[in-house]
């Protein structure tokens, strides 16, 4: 885990995606208030949220169980609010609070204490995603960007769904296949890391069963891909040397180099997908 830490926590990409990747699922739903709760599962760094924050008059719980990222994700956002200074929040063990208000533009976001004068805030929520202190009912959107996978998508969509309520909306990204059949060697190295690889319609047949409407799907583009890699193999020298070059430190890049190459090879056949579902 400390390697994990180590490689991503400056990272701003932990997963294959994009700020229009996100926006994109956005797009197919249709809100009823004007503002809106939403929880961000398995936040890491803050990419995603700073994404929802901009779209979406909402007030946002990050949640995410390494404190690094949490705080890495707190930097990002006391960078977009001008400030370095965060309130603190009774109900969580670790979470901060973070007030903003867009301008007219949507551009800049900016600080305030005063929680009355703005709707929009982001808190970040230090907790695990298989035991999320929720009401049943609290949220207009469940958002998870390729993290659903940490808990299982089955077990995801089953557990996540009292917490949205009637009408409201899941979004999350689940690495899928693409195509009925695959190269043994993809398959291989997929399963032996997630065994919940599956292909669309299947993932469609999970949510339908677990008491979704689906509203819409998409797989994210190679570019989104192709950008997070850049980013992995940016950081590559800098991690080995900061880690002495330790057996560990180079089994953990050895690993991010196959995941590469199987991409480069295979893209075709698989991809995260997003899946945008609502809430019978
Ligand atoms: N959504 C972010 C993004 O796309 O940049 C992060 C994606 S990263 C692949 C998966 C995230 O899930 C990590 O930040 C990790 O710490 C978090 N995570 C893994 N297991 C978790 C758990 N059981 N509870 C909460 N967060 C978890």
């Amino acid at each position: 885990m400390e390697l994990i830490i180590d490689f991503y926590k400056n990272m701003d990409y932990l997963g294959p995606g994009s700020i229009d990747d996100t926006k994109k699922a956005l797009s197919f739903m249709e809100f009823n208030f004007e503002t809106l709760k939403v929880a961000d599962i398995g936040c890491g760094t803050g990419r995603q949220t700073e994404t929802l924050a901009n779209e979406l008059n909402a007030e946002i719980i990050a949640v995410d169980f390494l404190k690094e990222f949490l705080e890495s994700a707190k930097d990002r956002f006391s960078k977009l609010c001008k400030i370095d200074d965060f309130e603190l929040l009774e109900n969580f063990r670790f979470s901060k609070l973070c007030d903003i208000e867009d301008d007219s533009m949507g551009a800049n976001l900016r600080f305030s204490k005063s929680r009355k004068k703005y709707s929009k805030s982001i808190k970040l929520l230090h907790a695990n995603m298989e035991s999320l202190p929720f009401k049943d009912n609290e949220f207009d959107l469940i958002f998870s960007e390729g993290a659903i996978y940490n808990i299982g998508f089955k077990k995801g969509i089953r557990e996540w769904n009292r917490f949205i309520k009637p009408n409201g909306f899941l979004a999350v990204s689940e690495i899928s296949w693409l195509t009925e059949k695959r190269p043994k060697e993809l398959e291989k190295f997929w399963k032996s890391d997630y065994e919940e690889v599956d292909t669309i319609e299947n993932k469609l047949l999970q949510l339908e069963n677990e008491g979704y409407k689906l509203i819409a799907y998409f797989p994210i583009p190679i570019s989104s891909w192709e950008n997070y890699y850049s980013n992995v193999q940016k950081n590559i020298d800098s991690f080995l040397k900061r880690n002495s070059y330790s057996d560990d430190a180079k089994e953990f890049i050895n690993k991010c180099k196959e995941e590469i190459a199987i991409f480069k090879k295979y893209n075709k056949f698989y991809s995260y997908v997003f899946y945008i579902a609502q809430k019978i």
